[in-house]
């Protein structure tokens, strides 16, 4: 047996033979070519059918992983099409006379490093989709249709490197798991692969000999073992088979309330990132929703959303969940959430720079096209809205005046809106700290976790480096929550955790203790949730 140890990026285990995946060697060569208009024709009608690919692939994908995982498609668009790519590879051609695949290699080459230099993790992460997008363009020059496919029976993937286009092209009902040499948690591959729900490890060295034999995949604790002994193997069946009886046991709890065993109700909500994941939402069987990422919306453009689109997403998700309360969460744009168009000077700690409400408070042309847009759609369901990033009373006396601006102003036009509850996140170390304060001036708290255990514990969560304290299980942090708690109870306020932290089912029974009214969680969470605050007291 052979034991390797990486990193879980994709829980669950899987146990079948070891399929290795074969990356093109690519060498474009370089031909002298006196016809350039004939080759940026070439290149021209390549771009074409590479977009019409990304389209299908969108909606492939938006069908499969819903719309974060999608999300990566249209950033390949934006790619093909940036201008400065496009000019790049058409500058090759014209001033060094030659063939379209040698200018796309070159171009795409530079871009890649470019990437790949960047300071941020974020973005250095964006030059594995450069070289994805390049590849495409290539294919697209060499009228290639089909990538390597994976074989028909069922098998773990085991790869370099993983474009975000490949994973999602494979099919599905044959992989059981990916092993791969790159891709941190935060690669887009990675983010597929827990979208998709099968085990994934990343950081092992993998090696083509392997191809065939038989391997099992701890998910849960990043090994792989290759040709397991018997003890081994027989380990990782019982837990697999436990795994499975759990998946079952959950469907069971399908229709069932969320109260303890004393009787206390506790809402349970999903966080989405947009319409498309409202279905996966409702199969969980979600309560309402508690954190509608709105920026996703702004992130899959090149130019800000118009009112009228904002509208409609928010009215059909306000539809979808036929009545069922949809807390939209404003624009929490900058930090890792970056889109071009804003223009957003380069910070030296962009976490605690230019972000979220403080953008929407310098920029409120910006901010009221949003608000007006969700308090239209109030009408047509049960919505609230909360503002992210919230450190101090005056801020909240802002948005809640600029709010006011919003309605008067659709009054005026004879628009039809709705009067809806609006909330805050408490998710800076101020927020909690004055959340008695806070309390007077809102209708409800949600507690973002995420960003109240960077901003407490002083780590970036960014920072994969720093994964091993980033810790929100800190005193610190509990701390802080039990107080929100308490200070939105004192003035009536309903409490809400929505960061990751929420769908911690260590944690379920010590926030039910706290007096928590309600946890929003990713929807492959609710169910395991649910069955936590039914075995609390
Ligand atoms: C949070 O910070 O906990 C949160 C829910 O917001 P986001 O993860 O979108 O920053
Ligand atoms: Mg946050």
């Amino acid at each position: 047996m052979e034991c390797y140890r990486g990193k879980s990026v994709g829980k669950g285990i899987a146990i079948g033979k070891l399929f290795f995946y074969r990356k093109k060697e690519r060498q474009a060569v370089r031909k002298e070519s006196a016809d350039t208009e004939g080759e940026i024709g070439r290149y021209r009608q390549a771009r074409t059918k590479a977009v019409g690919e990304l389209k299908a692939l969108y909606e492939k994908a938006l069908r499969e992983v819903g719309e974060v995982g999608a999300a990566i498609f249209e950033t390949h668009q934006m790619m093909l099409e940036d201008p400065d790519f496009v000019t790049a590879i058409e500058n090759i051609i014209v001033s060094q006379k030659v063939n379209a695949e040698y200018a796309v290699t070159a171009a795409g080459k530079n871009f890649y490093q470019m990437f790949s230099d960047m300071e941020d993790e974020y973005f250095r992460e964006r030059a594995a989709d450069v070289g994805d997008v390049t590849d495409r363009l290539l294919d697209a020059l060499e009228g290639k249709e089909e990538r390597e496919q994976v074989p028909e029976e069922p098998v773990i993937l085991a790869a370099e490197d993983l474009a975000p286009s490949e994973t999602v092209q494979m099919d599905k009902g044959r992989l059981l798991a990916f092993v791969t040499e790159l891709g941190s948690s935060n690669s887009h591959t990675a983010i597929l692969a827990r979208t998709m729900n099968i085990p994934a490890v990343s950081g092992i060295a993998v090696r083509p000999e392997w191809d065939g034999r038989t391997a099992v995949v701890d998910g849960y604790s990043g090994v792989l073992y290759i040709d397991p002994e018997q003890e081994t193997l027989e380990k990782m069946q019982r837990r697999l088979e436990e795994d499975r009886r759990q998946v079952q046991l959950l469907a069971s709890l399908k229709g069932r309330e969320s109260v303890t065993k004393s009787g206390r109700k506790i809402l349970l909500y999903a966080n989405i990132g947009g319409v498309a994941d409202v279905a996966s939402a409702l199969a969980n069987d979600a309560e309402g929703i508690g954190l509608f990422r709105s920026e996703f919306l702004y992130l899959e453009k090149d130019d800000y959303p118009r009112e009228e689109e904002l509208f409609q997403a928010y009215k059909a998700v306000a539809e979808m969940m036929g009545g069922k309360r949809v807390i939209i969460r404003t624009l929490d744009i900058g930090a890792d959430k970056q889109a071009g168009y804003f223009r957003i000077p380069r910070e030296e700690n962009p976490a605690m720079g230019l972000r979220a409400i403080r953008i929407c408070l310098e920029r409120p042309e910006v901010f009221k096209t949003q608000l007006r847009a969700v308090f239209r759609a109030g009408v047509y369901g049960n919505l609230a809205v909360m503002y992210p990033m919230i450190t101090s009373v005056e801020e909240v006396r802002q948005v809640r005046k600029l709010a006011d601006q919003v309605k008067a102003e659709l009054s005026e036009e004879g628009i039809a809106f709705a009067h809806m509850e609006q909330g805050i996140m408490i998710e800076t170390p101020a927020a909690a700290l004055i959340s008695d304060a806070l309390a007077k001036e809102v209708d409800f708290f949600s507690i973002g976790t995420n960003d109240l255990t960077q901003y407490t514990l002083a780590i970036d969560r960014q920072n994969p480096a720093l994964d091993k304290y980033y810790d929100p299980h800190h005193p610190a942090v509990l701390r802080l929550i039990g107080e929100v708690i308490q200070n939105g109870h004192r003035e009536g306020c309903l409490v809400g955790i929505c960061g990751e932290l929420g769908a911690d089912t260590s944690l379920t029974e010590t926030f039910i203790r706290m007096g928590i009214d309600e946890l929003s969680v990713s929807p492959s969470r609710i169910l395991p949730v649910r069955q936590e605050i039914l075995r609390t007291e």
